[in-house]
């Protein structure tokens, strides 16, 4: 094929239709945490899979997270050599689209929880798939716990991954739409601060403040943030205390830490655990682990790299790497070695926050790219 001959065109696009089904999905708020929520999204998605013709299954997780949702277009062995990650879960609670991020259209921005991060990207990998028809065989997976680290459905996805010869991450696009070639690793740490009750107006003096120890303490964390080397360290949240009058006993700090390399990783963690409190009356309880592995550029995603960018050209669209402070599911392919690219849903900004919101223009070229990538990954396999 040469440039101007892939078969879908931004115009073939119904984005009327698009936006139209991306509202439902929207509106079916899937905060990781609430098993039930995310199962919802999954019924709607898994309905709109099969109603596409696309074979859909569903399997079980664990007790605490909703099901994981897979869907395959062609024939069982061809579908597998192209996986596509997918999340259905947000970061924001329930009651988020009544209240401080309605659904809404602002010129070209297009607002709503987790409409960017990622429940298009979600969308597009169907619609691509519906576009491409019987000239790509393609296997989706939808992760139901992607937002808290990907803990009850990482195996499926390692496992999916090891018999796929590329793997395309829907994560939204960064920064003026670039794609992802490199992700830096991240940890989860929780911290609990041990100290000792007492009546702080009677018997203050025997009391060991558990939230004074756990400020010095994230004075100390916050230290070891390195931005020129890529090291980030936040405590995200902080819990502590019962009552105004009583000297706390208890201060949980939440740590979020983010990775560049594998020797950083070993640096900082190391750091990380060997904190210890300077007053013998204090104890810390430090638990946690690296959730995602940092990854970079290997020869296989810069060839899968390099199929994709005359497509994005084409679709009047520069292709742009760039390294990603975020993790996703993309660390755990990638880690393995299987060629990988990420960030290829719609552009926009503010994931995470009552801001998010995409840009309705980008959707058209970026999901007639993918259907067309598609198209020739699946030549490329014949
Ligand atoms: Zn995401």
């Amino acid at each position: 094929m040469t440039p101007n001959t892939w078969p879908i065109r931004p115009a073939d696009i119904n984005l009327s239709a698009f936006l139209a089904e991306l509202k439902n999905w929207v509106a079916i708020e899937s905060p990781t945490a609430d098993r039930d929520a995310v199962n919802a999204m999954v019924d709607h998605a898994a309905a709109y899979a099969r109603a596409l013709g696309l074979s859909v299954s569903r399997h079980m997780t664990d007790a605490r997270t909703g099901d994981l949702l897979i869907a395959r277009q062609g024939p069982e062995q061809e579908a597998e050599r192209v996986l596509i990650l997918t999340h259905l879960d947000t970061v924001h609670a329930k009651g988020t689209l009544a209240g401080p991020l309605p659904w809404r259209e602002e010129e070209d921005r297009l607002f709503g929880p987790g409409v960017y991060d990622m429940k298009c990207g979600a969308l597009m990998a169907v619609e691509a798939l519906r576009l491409a028809g019987d000239r790509a065989a393609a296997t989706i997976m939808f992760v139901p716990d992607e937002e808290t680290g990907t803990r009850a459905t990482r195996a499926a996805i390692e496992v999916a991954a090891l018999k796929a010869r590329a793997v395309l991450v829907m994560e939204p696009a960064r920064e003026g739409g670039k794609i992802v070639t490199g992700r830096r690793g991240s940890a989860n740490y929780r911290i609990e601060v041990h100290g000792r009750a007492a009546h702080s107006g009677t018997r203050p003096q025997d009391g060991r403040s558990a939230i004074r120890a756990a400020a010095k303490l994230v004075l100390e964390l916050e230290a070891m943030n390195d931005p020129a080397r890529g090291i980030g360290v936040n405590v995200g949240v902080i819990q502590g205390g019962t009552t105004r009058n009583t000297v706390p006993a208890l201060c949980v700090l939440d740590v979020d830490v983010r990775l560049p390399d594998l020797a950083a990783q070993h640096e900082v963690i190391t750091a990380l655990e060997a904190l210890r409190p300077t007053d013998a009356d204090i104890r810390f309880e430090i638990s946690g682990t690296v959730t995602r592995p940092a990854f970079g550029v290997d020869p296989g995603s810069s060839a899968l790299l390099e199929t994709a960018r005359p497509i994005a050209d084409a679709m009047g669209y520069p292709l742009v790497t760039m390294t990603s402070g975020g993790g996703s599911d993309g660390n755990f392919t990638a880690a393995l070695g299987i060629p990988t690219l990420d960030g290829l849903g719609p552009d926009g900004a503010d994931a995470h926050t009552f801001n998010e919101h995409l840009l309705v223009p980008s959707i058209p070229p970026r999901l007639a790219m993918l259907a067309n990538l598609l198209i020739a990954l699946n030549a490329a396999h014949q």
